[in-house]
């Protein structure tokens, strides 16, 4: 052993440094497209433990790759395969350490997973609104260095808007204690808004105070089908007339992408027929479950009436609302088990939205006949995974070698002219980062740069990612 990682084994006991061994679910990211080799996987149990580690790399210049859940998509979480990238995974580090209900905020440790966190909340009747597919294995950490955004952001915000403070150690092995539940704080520059959404190359957030809100009386969701991308945001600006802020959810769904649900998992029910988008609403009701069927039954009746509407069904008790969240939450789940796809996290302005998807059907369709896009997302948000699928009986590694660059320049080249961005709720990581030096203003780009060099001079967090 080295006597780096006999250090570390020093200050972190048995069980906080893995060495050797099956180290594959630290190595390997979620959708097997990086495989990593690990020097090491270092496990602290504290944030003081978390600092030592930082200054045993900074004095043997080691490089660090921050992990939580492990469930990114842009391949940030795990090291490349050097063999010489420390993974630090914050997994042991769970603890719910206070919940202020008057002050509506609770303080968690970046290893709780975002699970654990929304049930800490509802056990004291508050919510924690933060909620994607992935919340079973995210973690806290990992959705605020992604600035995470997933299915309540039309109504709450992403990660960032949902946090109050942060305790990052810096790469020099530094804790800053910013846990503030502070809604007002002006002094100066914004440290915890630069650490939200860095991706683990300015610093390792160790603990984080998050906003909580008042549950909701009740929930309702609804599935609706749409003849075409412009029925859908008519509804989208109907619920949002009708509903307000009690509008907490607005999904869609393409014709290919329950179709994929279907093959890859026949057992889950599609309760409405196949159409060209299928939207889920919510709606969170503050004053009464009847008052919310009462909105949602005149909002559908009326997006009937006005043609944005084919056909709509209101899930009648908790277990169909989750099995219509369900059925959109394992449009990815099919992705993966169907094989590699290039996948585009693209935002919009909503009304370019449907310009966009029609033309790149149609340019994608001219550029290789039978191609399939698995075209889903959160429209209230302007943000839509624009997934990319090779003919079906095309090996799909092979459509990726021969297609992918070229895919990606027609993609980003309709986002860019629309004003969009390349990246709404992912992240760069390594997947993107060539596409972001190419694409983000150049001011931007050098700031960001100058920003890096200051905080981690010798480039140990996460080298390589984002910039
Ligand atoms: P990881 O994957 O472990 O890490 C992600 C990045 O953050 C890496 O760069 C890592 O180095 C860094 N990092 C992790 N922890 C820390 C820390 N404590 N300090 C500093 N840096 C750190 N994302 C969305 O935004 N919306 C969605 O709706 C959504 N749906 C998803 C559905 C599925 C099925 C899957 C698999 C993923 C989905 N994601 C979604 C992506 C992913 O879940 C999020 O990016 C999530 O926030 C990552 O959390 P994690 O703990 O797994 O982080
Ligand atoms: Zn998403």
């Amino acid at each position: 052993m080295s006597m780096f990682l006999g250090a570390l084994r020093e200050r972190l006991g048995e069980a906080g440094l893995l060495v050797g061994g099956d180290l594959a679910a630290y190595e390997n990211d979620w959708r097997k497209r990086y495989v990593g080799k690990a020097l090491a996987v270092a496990r602290p149990a504290s944030t003081e433990e978390v600092a030592a580690v930082m200054r045993l790399c900074h004095e043997h210049r080691a490089a660090v790759v921050p992990q939580g859940g492990n469930t990114g998509l842009v391949g940030g979480s795990t090291p490349d395969d050097s063999g010489r990238q420390l993974v630090l995974s914050l997994s042991r580090m769970k603890r719910v350490r206070v919940v202020d209900v008057a002050n509506a905020s609770l303080t968690a440790e970046a290893g709780c997973l975002l699970a654990e966190v929304q049930a800490a909340a509802a056990g004291a009747g508050l919510l924690f609104p933060l909620s994607l597919a992935a919340e079973g294995s995210c973690t806290l950490g990992g959705n605020l260095a992604t600035n995470a955004g997933g299915t309540q952001v039309l109504r709450y915000g992403n990660a960032r808007e949902l946090c109050l403070g942060l305790e990052v150690v810096t790469a020099t092995g530094e804790i800053w204690h910013g846990l503030s539940g502070l809604r007002k704080d002006n002094t100066g520059y914004d440290l915890r808004d630069l650490f939200i959404g860095s991706e683990g190359t300015l610093g390792v957030i160790t603990a984080a105070t998050m906003k909580l809100y008042p549950q909701p009386k009740d929930r309702l969701t609804a599935l609706a089908t749409c003849a075409s991308l412009n029925h859908a945001v008519a509804l989208l600006s109907l619920a949002r007339d009708r509903a307000g802020d009690a509008l907490t959810g607005f999904e869609v769904m393409n014709r290919s992408s329950l179709a994929l649900v279907a093959r890859e998992l026949p057992q889950l029910a599609q309760p409405l027929g196949a159409a060209a988008w299928t939207v889920l609403l919510e709606l969170s009701d503050a004053e009464s479950a009847e008052h919310a069927r009462g909105v949602f039954e005149g909002l559908l009746e009326a997006a009937v009436e006005q043609g944005a509407v084919q056909d709509a069904a209101i899930a009648q008790n908790l277990q169909q609302a989750k099995a219509f969240w369900h059925l959109r939450e394992s449009i990815p789940l099919a992705q993966a088990q169907a094989g590699l796809n290039i996948k585009h996290d693209i935002s919009l302005p909503v009304s370019a939205i449907p310009g966009f998807v029609a033309e790149m059907d149609a340019a994608l369709g001219a550029y290789l006949p039978g191609i399939e896009v698995i075209d889903f997302g959160h429209l209230g948000d302007g943000n839509l995974h624009f997934n990319v699928q090779a003919p079906r009986g095309v090996n799909p590694a092979q459509f990726l070698a021969a297609h992918e660059a070229a895919i990606n320049e027609m993609v980003y080249d309709a986002v860019g002219q629309r004003g969009g961005s390349i990246s709404a709720e992912h992240g760069i990581g390594r997947l993107k980062r060539d596409e972001l030096a190419a694409r983000k203003d150049p001011t931007a780009l050098a700031l960001m740069r100058s920003i890096k060099r200051a905080l981690d001079p010798l480039d140990l967090l996460n080298p390589g990612r984002l910039v």
